[in-house]
């Protein structure tokens, strides 16, 4: 059996698997894709001291730092079932959609998110040419420029009140004929000079002249009439889903199927750890998972070391 099993391959996994093989334990990893949502990314200008990379290199350099290590590195594997130890200091199971089954001491889950998106025309053909779904990531980029923020839960008012101190002109796009978001937030929204609030309106088609976004198509669902803005930027932000689907029935998730852990990474299940976007953790972003990540495995190897030999 492994020490440390760690089940994703992105920021997050990458840093447990680097983490615990560093303490000369038996490690590895099984990711569906390894580099995980930085593979969809273009650049990347927060990840501190790297002023600029891009999202394929460094998950390849994720990869690469991980191979320098003893990992057994089973990339293109989809965990489907956690079976937790059914006696304290006992052996976890993580069954593989192959049908192989692994066992280990401890488990570091990192399955990550992904970012729902509208499921419109033009939205996956001007990914990343206008079409954004991090205001804390690309916001920087739409500087002096018109956007759109879609979605006005809290993190779409919270995208819109964040983009407003960067961009030329806001508009935030609801579906509902309300907002959703806390009043104190929807107030300092109102609050700004730049910012125009549609709402019962549903975004029907992101426009683009074949290289960007130019614009945008929406239904006003009250008068079902359709109607076009000119922009050059959209941030998606109707919800970050967490890969926890299979998770379900083996620890305690939040109501938004997030992985509830402590300041020390465990979960609801002793031996079991779970880092990045899958949890509970606020701020989604690739320093911030690496460092849960290298947290989650310093609290495997403290955990494993106290337990009574088997
Ligand atoms: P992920 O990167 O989501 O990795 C999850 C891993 O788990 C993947 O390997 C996946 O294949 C695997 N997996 C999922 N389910 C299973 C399963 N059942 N079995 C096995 N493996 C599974 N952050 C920044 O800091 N700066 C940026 O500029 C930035 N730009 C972004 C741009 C875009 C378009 C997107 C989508 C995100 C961006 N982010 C950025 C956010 C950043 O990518 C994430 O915060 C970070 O990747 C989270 O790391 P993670 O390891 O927790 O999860």
């Amino acid at each position: 059996p492994f020490d440390v099993l760690v089940i994703g391959g992105g920021p997050a996994g990458a840093a447990a698997a680097i983490y615990a093989a560093r303490k000369g334990i038996r490690t590895g990893i099984a990711a569906e894709r390894f580099g995980g949502q930085v593979l969809d990314t273009m650049g990347i200008e927060n990840f501190i001291s790297v002023q600029h990379t891009e999202g394929p290199k460094l998950a390849a350099q994720l990869e690469q730092h991980v191979k320098d290590y003893d990992v057994d590195i089973m990339n293109l594997q989809r965990a489907e079932k956690l079976i937790t130890a059914r006696v304290p200091g006992g052996l976890h199971e993580v069954r593989l959609e192959n049908g192989a089954s692994l066992k280990a001491r401890t488990i570091i889950l990192s399955t990550g998110a992904r970012w729902r998106q509208m499921g419109v025309p033009g939205e996956d053909q001007y990914r990343n040419k206008g079409v954004a779904y991090c205001p804390h990531c690309d916001g920087p980029l739409f500087k002096g420029k018109r956007v759109a923020v879609i979605g006005g839960g809290n993190s779409g008012v919270e995208a819109a009140i964040d983009l407003a101190g960067i961009v030329a002109h806001v508009t935030l796009i609801e579906f509902d004929s309300d907002l959703r978001a806390d009043a104190v937030l929807q107030r300092k929204l109102a609050s700004l000079a730049n910012v125009k609030i549609i709402t019962s309106a549903l975004t029907t088609e992101v426009l683009g002249d074949g290289e960007k976004v130019v614009g945008l198509t929406y239904k006003d669902r009250n008068h079902d009439s359709l109607h076009q803005i000119e922009l050059e930027g959209i941030f998606v932000q109707i919800g970050l889903v967490p890969n926890t689907e299979w998770l379900r029935d083996a620890i305690a998730l939040s109501p938004r199927g997030e992985i509830e852990i402590d300041h020390r990474g465990e979960t609801s299940k002793p031996g079991v750890f779970a880092a990045g976007d899958v949890t509970t953790v606020p701020y989604k972003q690739i320093v911030i998972a690496m460092g849960e990540g290298s947290k989650a495995a310093l609290s495997a190897f403290d955990y494993m070391i106290r337990l009574a030999p088997a």
